[in-house]
């Protein structure tokens, strides 16, 4: 491809709305355009990049045998209230009415269209397993688009669906979707991890995320370098039972006065107690309005995702001044005893003895309080979010935190979906079953937004080779210098006939420009054909900044060699 023919309109500044490395750099370098807020033009640059990605996934997905397909970007709501995710999905699901004034949604994601696809399709167990994938279009109308392709409203996802027999077979898809996806994330050439996950809104039985490791990842993980686990924190598992306080006498209850000592920090000095054994009382209210207390020891954060989970609400929050007022509750001083709201308790708090809690009255803790002796939790639940240092739950090492960009998550479905659709097989023993299903999906366009978030520098994006969007750039510093142009055109047409994906800069611009472009846009590899071409030298140079060599032209075709696939 010739630069002076291509289009890749290059920006000095950078655009302001943009925040993060892979949307100032998609945007600086002619990747992407924004038409309205979380919506973008792919240029020709992007496209490349997106196909490249399309491409390493489609080899990978059908090399496990999943049977590539394409579903309607705009599904009936019948399906939807079908599973109830027409009312659960909320503002997020882009609505839209036909000219009959029929409903419908444009998908976010195909687990109810692709049901009904199989319900109506598959009868007996001979009929099944199938795994079937599509790469497609998506719309989710989030409240607040944000860094480029990382949240946007319109974005490209690759996803599939596994239908078994039963869970056994099911988890066997499963496990071959967690290869598949390994396989494809160390070809796009990216550092990730696997991470355990939180179900949310697909539901199901259980899930992995895989993070692209990205200092502005929204998703935080703790991993174990001892034993490779490693979760999401939203999912993390607490491991109280490693980080217990040692057992005590218990001592008679007492009230004390606390003038003014509301935080948990405060609370410890003032009494000159170890935080671990202040307890904080949270009063939440669930999305039905109901007020519930989470205790949790001091040292602790509550993980909102858990609570959701365990109350199984869609929403909740920490009750405002307001609302404690109205619950007859002080703000700083709430605690479990003598409380006529439902009390729930972290792991944290059990086997936790002679602790601290708010005494129901202003400028009073309780101190000395035991359970069950003074007050008894309806449970206790793991609330925790977990944190650095705390101890894996399988090798007991002390854990790493780090964030990254969740690009693909897969979960075990189970029955949730077949058996709310409807969607049965007959067993070889004659009896009718749901057919179990999992979900795997991936994030093409955020992808590309996830592997300039890990490959960039101060000049520009540095693509892995397998996606990068031309593997080499030739540099024809001067075009008016007939002999530039002639070799960096031969070497050109060299490179193509190697079948080598070439850009050849012959634009009319200054030599500063070029190299400012090439750095921008981030090609692998580079040829600059330049002042030292009179001895009869070309320098190669690799944008990661490892090589930069001056080579002669006999030179040329080795190097063309060394670098095609
Ligand atoms: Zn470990």
């Amino acid at each position: 491809m010739r630069a002076s023919r291509f289009f890749m309109p290059t920006l000095k500044e950078t655009p302001s709305e943009a925040e993060v490395p892979s949307h100032v750099y998609l945007l600086r370098a002619g990747f992407i355009r924004k038409l309205a807020a979380g919506i973008y033009d792919f240029l020709p640059l992007g496209f490349r990049v997106l196909k490249k990605i399309e491409n390493i996934i489609r080899k990978h997905m059908d090399e496990a045998g999943a049977l590539e397909l394409l579903l309607p970007i705009l599904t009936p709501a019948e399906l939807w209230k079908e599973t109830g995710r027409w009312d659960v999905y909320g503002k997020e699901l882009f609505r839209l009415k036909d000219r009959h004034d029929r409903d419908f949604a444009l998908g976010p994601t195909h687990e109810e269209t692709i049901t009904d696809l199989v319900r109506k399709n598959i009868r007996s167990y001979k009929d099944l397993p199938f795994n079937f994938y599509q790469i497609q279009t998506k719309f989710r109308d989030e409240a607040r688009p944000r860094y480029g392709l990382i949240r946007g409203r319109e974005f490209i996802m690759k996803d599939a669906y596994s239908f078994d027999v039963s869970e056994e077979m099911a988890v066997k898809s499963y496990e071959i979707m967690k290869e598949t996806y390994h396989k494809i994330f160390k070809e796009l050439g990216l550092d990730y991890l696997m991470v355990e996950a939180d179900v949310g809104a697909i539901g199901g039985k259980f899930s992995h995320e895989f993070v692209v490791l990205a200092a502005n990842g929204e998703a935080h993980i703790v991993f174990c370098e001892n034993c490779g686990y490693a979760a999401n924190i939203e999912a993390a598992k607490y491991e109280f039972e490693l980080d217990k306080l040692p057992p005590e006498e218990e001592k008679p209850l007492e009230k004390v006065y606390t003038p003014d000592v509301k935080s948990v920090e405060e609370v410890a000095k003032f009494l000159g107690v170890d935080v671990k054994k202040i307890v904080k009382t949270l009063i939440y209210v669930l999305d039905d309005g109901t007020a519930v207390a989470v205790l949790i020891r001091g040292d602790r954060e509550l993980n909102e995702t858990k609570l959701l989970n365990y109350f199984n609400a869609l929403d909740a929050h920490l009750a405002t001044g307001e609302e404690l007022e109205k619950l007859g509750l002080i703000e700083g001083f709430v605690g479990p005893i003598g409380l006529d709201i439902p009390v729930y308790a972290d792991k944290s708090v059990e086997d936790l003895h002679n602790f601290v809690v708010g005494a129901n009255e202003k400028d009073y803790h309780y101190i000395n309080v035991n359970i069950p002796r003074d007050f008894k939790p309806i449970e206790f639940v793991d609330f925790s979010t977990a944190k650095e240092n705390d101890p894996c739950p399988v090798c007991k090492n002390p854990l790493k935190e780090t964030t990254g960009l969740e690009v693909g998550h897969i979960f075990l479905l189970g029955t949730k979906y077949s058996e709310a659709m409807k969607a049965y097989f007959v067993d070889k023993d004659g009896k009718e079953k749901p057919i179990v299903m999992g979900c795997y999906g991936i994030g093409v366009s955020r992808l590309m937004a996830a592997a300039v978030e890990q490959n960039h520098d101060e000049n520009g994006i540095i693509w892995p080779e397998n996606i990068a969007p031309f593997k080499l750039e030739i540099l024809a510093l001067n075009i008016k210098d007939k002999d530039i142009l002639k070799t960096a055109e031969n070497i050109y047409e060299k490179a193509k006939a190697k079948g080598i994906e070439v850009l050849l800069d012959d634009r009319d611009i200054s030599p500063g420009a070029k190299f400012k472009d090439a750095d921008l846009i981030g090609i692998p590899y580079k040829i600059v054909v330049g002042k030292a071409l009179k001895e009869g030298k070309v320098e190669i140079q690799k944008r990661d900044g490892s090589l930069k060599q001056l080579i002669s032209l006999e030179e040329v075709d080795k190097f063309l060699d060394s670098i095609k696939e």
